[in-house]
Parts: structure tokens; sequence; C-alpha cells
């Protein structure tokens, strides 16, 4: 059985000495008016929050495409550090063992934040690491922006003042060390090897202090790596009329048995110089040139300053 609901209610308030307030409503306005009421401030806030969530998307958007930028200039950064190490090895200086020179010197990648938190304020070192091996969504892209803008002086001064000149230096002695063939073209064959072999001028053995290189009476014979002459001439040793290059950082280059000397001493050359013509002079069996690289006064095989 359904309740029965009554079409209208009456309320009466009654204070004593006085005439009751009667009310009289019909339940069904009722609840349609509480119902309108109620609907105003729902309206009101779902507006509110609509315009929010529409901010809020304009804002990730943003946001996103900051921390895009960010990203991109932190990958560059990378990279550019990467070349830097590279560029270090190649130059020879120990990364670590190398106290930095100018405050903010060798150690980019302990520069990521534009400057370490005082004490009390919040650490951001954590989330500056977070830069590295993936880019933390947690970061605020502007944040990562300034890490990685901040980073840029410091790897150009470390560019310029410690690696360049560095590079620099080590490229002139890469240019000392000899290298390549001392005869140019054809017919050129290596006919005794670096190290121990018999004596072929008597019994027992010796060790060969170069590569013999034949090839056709009166070839050019070329400098190996830029220097000074420091020998031109006649040999008591049974070199013959031979040439001795001093290049520098330990590494001379001597050439035997020539028919004939094309430099004097004391002369400073040029890679590829001519500096005589294959003979037989000297202690020789036959037309060739004995090549000999020395490294800080020992004999070192020539084969490894071939190429
Ligand atoms: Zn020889």
């Amino acid at each position: 059985m359904n309740p029965r609901i009554p079409k209208r209610y009456t309320l009466m308030i009654a204070c004593t000495g006085r005439s009751p307030i009667t009310l009289s409503f019909r339940p069904a306005l009722v609840l349609t008016a509480l119902a309108v009421v109620a609907a105003i401030p729902t309206i009101g806030l779902g507006k509110v929050f609509y315009n929010y969530t529409q901010r809020n998307i304009s804002l990730t958007e943003e946001n996103s495409a900051l921390a895009e930028q960010a990203k991109e200039i932190l990958e560059q950064v990378e990279v550019l550090e990467a070349q830097i190490g590279d560029l270090q090895q190649r130059a020879g200086m120990e990364d670590a063992a190398d106290p930095p020179e100018q405050g903010q010197g060798d150690r980019p990648r302990s520069l990521l934040l534009p400057q370490s938190p005082r004490p009390g304020e919040p650490g951001l070192q954590s989330e500056a690491n977070s830069f590295r091996g993936g880019l933390s969504p947690a970061v605020p892209p502007e944040l990562m922006l300034q890490a990685a803008q901040a980073q840029i002086p410091s790897l150009l001064q470390q560019l310029q003042q410690r690696v360049q000149p560095a590079l620099e230096k080590t490229l002139v002695r890469e240019e000392a060390r000899p290298h390549g063939m001392p005869l140019k073209g054809q017919g050129v064959a290596i006919s005794s090897e670096f190290g121990l072999r018999r004596n072929p001028f008597g019994g027992g053995y010796e060790l060969h202090q170069g590569l013999d290189f034949t090839a056709a009476y009166g070839t050019p014979i070329y400098a190996t790596a830029p220097g000074r002459v420091v020998t031109a001439g006649w040999s008591q040793g049974g070199y013959g009329y031979h040439v001795i290059v001093d290049h520098g950082y330990g590494y001379r280059t001597l050439y035997a048995h020539m028919t004939k000397v094309e430099v004097t001493e004391g002369t400073k050359i040029e890679r590829d110089r001519l500096v005589g013509y294959l003979g037989s002079t000297g202690r020789s069996s036959g037309p060739h040139l004995h090549y000999g690289v020395y490294y800080n006064g020992q004999p070192i095989d020539p084969k490894d300053h071939l190429d």
C-alpha cells in the first residue's frame, strides 16, 4: 500500500499570549523551489571550474613546450660536454686528476644548476641530478632551462681557456710524430725489418735499428715529420751520406745510405721535404734506404709509424 502524501501542509507557530502564525504550503512547490536554489551555486561553480580547467590546459601546453625546449638545450649541453671530454682525452688532459684553475673549471657535470642552494634553502641538487638519464617531468621547465643556460658559459670558458690550448699543444705534438712513408710511389719494398737479425757483414746477430727499403737508385727521400736537420753529411759509422732530423717531443728520424743529401744542418724543414736521394753509400750491400725512428734516444720500430 502506498503511503498517503498530503497535498497541503499547514505549519502553525504559536507564541504564548499571541495569536499563532499559520503557514500553509504544498510540498511539490517547496521541493521545486529548493531545487532551483540549490542549482544556482552549482551552475556558478561549474563555470568557475570550467574556466580553471581551460586555463590549466593552456598552462600545461605552455609548460610542455618549455619543457621540450629545456630538454633540447640540455641534450645539446650533454653533447657539448661529451665532445669536450673527447677533446680533453685527446689533449691528454686528465679530467679527474686535474684541479680546476678557473674556479668553475673542469667539471661541467657538477655545474648543473646556476648556483648551489644556500643553507636553509630547499636543495635542488636531487632534481638537477634527475636531468641526467631522462628528464624528470617533476622538474619545473623554467628550472631546467635555467640550469641548461647556466652551463653554457662555463663550458665555453672551459673550452677556450683549458681545452683549446692543451689541444693545440697536442696537435703540435701529434704533428711532430713521424708518420707515413719516406719513399713515395711504386716499387718500394721492405727488405729488412727492425730488430735482431743475422749480421749481413759478418758472423753473429745484430740489432737492426731501423727498416730497410729497396727502391730504384736515386729515388727521392722525404722527411716524415717537420723538424730541424741536425745532421746532414757523411757518417763515420757506416751510414754513408745520411740525414738526421729532430722533430721535437723526443722524436728523431734517420735517412741513411743516400747517394746525395739535399738539406743542410740547422735547416728547419716541413713534413714531406726532400732530404736526399736513395743510394748505397756507407756500409751497404746494395741501393736501399735505411730509415730509423728514435724516441728519446732509443730506436723504435718504424713500422709503427708508416701510416
Ligand atoms: Zn738498415
